[in-house]
């Protein structure tokens, strides 16, 4: 027999559970499906054990740090590492319980414990059941990719997930990745006490950035003592009697490293290969993304794909808004466009990067021909740093010259993740940058400094 609903949603992640509330507050029958853990990534193994790890690795850098303060601590720091843990993994049960209960108890929304599959253009399986919706929502994510690097299948490895199972401290941790998921890793594990290194092939760590950027984010890792190898061309493994050896075909340095771990960080993949998709007639591109357009709407009608699969975004707060364009135009008449979306994220080093916009080399390149302002402070200048002890890192943003609009910015600094949002909220409501001239920020904040950054700034190139 196949059940019927208004609605079925696949997969319970950050943007499915929402879109149930909504649809069902609207007087819908929903089927939503799930296959492993409720809330998805980034509440499982993704942001929300890796910020609380993070913030355990904050307090042992702090309390290293303790004498800087005149804060004596006269025992070494100790890590217990089953401590670290349980403690993320409470902050994670917690919130996929909170998911799971919400979506089990809410009212016209029935849960299917199992994998779905198109079995037609209306149509889902799981497993013996069939059910059938005018409207199909798909919010199915992705996972790590594994590379065919040589030698990967003859040693053990870990990726976002298998890391958070360990409750030691790895010897020698090896990260291949120097993006945002590796660097987070390398830095905690580092406080942790484990020595890290960090491979890259590209000439730069998080290549997305600015030069600039990427070298004080370098400088912030090789003041801890991670090492990093950049432009690590050809990279292979093999077993080791010390563990596992990493071959790095680098311009310098030894050309193997002997490490006890491997983390493999070097992208993401959507979960989009057994999903029949196929059976649906649903188009995806060259890497497996399901195509969409500007409503996420993919090119069968009725059939959405939200989140990280549709590849739009790949953040949580991404995937959220691709909740609230859907709901917004399905449910309130509205027509909002994904490509109206700014994009910002943060990288959750320490000290951290917040990011919005175009970075200085985007506006170089999409403006050609428009003049550009350009304003840097490093974070020895802001006055809240100093106090705090925390000078690393630098701001910076970019305005087109002729429209005074802000074009993007970088805080990688103190606070920078939070910090970011006045510029974020500017971009958003489409100012000129000029109506920060009179703002009154309160002091002492590492924001109070923007409207100054804004006024110092210079013709790029001069
Ligand atoms: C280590 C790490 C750290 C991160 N940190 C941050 C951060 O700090 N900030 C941030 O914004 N983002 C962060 N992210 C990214 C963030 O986790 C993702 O962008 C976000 O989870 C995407 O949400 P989603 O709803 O698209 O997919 P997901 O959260 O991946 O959810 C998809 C769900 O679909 C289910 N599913 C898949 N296929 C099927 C199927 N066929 N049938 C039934 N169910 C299915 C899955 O089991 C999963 O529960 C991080 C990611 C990682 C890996």
């Amino acid at each position: 027999m196949t059940r019927s609903f208004d609605a079925i949603i696949v997969g319970a992640g950050q943007a499915g559970p929402s879109l149930a509330g909504r649809l069902t507050a609207a007087g819908m029958s929903v089927a939503i499906v799930e296959r492993h853990l409720f809330g998805g990534t980034c509440v499982n193994t993704g942001c929300k054990p890796t910020k609380t790890l993070v913030a355990s690795a904050y307090a042992a850098h702090l309390a290293r740090r303790g004498a800087d303060y005149g804060v004596m601590i006269d025992a070494p720091v100790r890590i217990d590492m089953p401590r670290v843990k349980a403690r993320a993994d409470k902050v994670t049960l917690d919130s996929r319980q909170g998911v799971e209960s919400w979506l089990r108890g809410m009212t016209n929304c029935t849960v299917f414990d199992g994998h779905a599959r198109f079995e037609s253009a209306n149509t889902i399986r799981v497993g013996d059941e069939l059910l059938t919706a005018p409207r199909i929502f798909l919010n199915v994510g992705g996972r790590a990719v594994v590379p065919e690097m040589p030698g990967i299948h003859d040693i053990s490895y870990l990726t976002n997930t298998g890391i958070l199972q360990l409750d030691r401290v790895p010897r020698h941790l090896v990260v291949i990745g120097g993006s945002y998921i590796g660097l987070e890793f390398a830095q905690m594990y580092r406080r942790f006490g484990a020595e890290v290194t960090v491979v890259e092939k590209g000439a730069h760590l998080v290549s997305r950035e600015d030069v600039e950027i990427s070298e004080a984010i370098r400088e912030i890792l090789l003041a801890e003592g991670i090492h990093v190898r950049t432009d690590a061309e050809c990279i292979t493994f093999r077993p080791h009697p010390d563990g596992i050896g990493v071959g790095v075909d680098c311009t310098e340095g030894d050309p193997e490293i002997i490490g006890s771990d491997v983390l493999l960080a070097v992208g993401r993949r959507p979960n989009t290969d057994d999903l029949g998709l196929d059976r649906a007639g649903v188009a995806m591109d060259a890497r497996g993304y399901i195509k969409v357009d500007d409503g996420l709407e993919t090119n069968v009608p009725g059939i959405f794909a939200l989140g990280d699969c549709n590849g739009r975004g790949a953040f949580t707060h991404t995937a959220y808004n691709d909740y609230e364009i859907i709901a917004a135009n399905l449910l309130d008449g509205a027509a909002r466009k994904v490509s109206d979306r700014i994009q910002g994220y943060a990288l959750y080093i320490d000290p951290p990067l917040g990011r919005v916009g175009m970075t200085l080399a985007q506006a170089r390149a999409r403006a050609t021909g428009k003049k550009l302002l350009v304003g840097t402070r490093p974070m020895t200048h802001v006055g809240r740093a100093v106090e705090k002890g925390e000078t690393l890192g630098l701001m910076q943003v970019v305005v087109d010259a002729e429209t005074k609009k802000i074009l993007g910015a970088a805080i990688l600094g103190t606070s920078g993740d939070e910090a970011i949002h006045g510029i974020l909220d500017i971009m958003n409501v489409g100012a000129d940058y000029t109506q920060l001239q009179w703002a009154v920020p309160i002091h002492p904040t590492v924001s109070e400094l923007i409207p100054t950054l804004l006024n110092e700034m210079k013709p790029d190139g001069s």
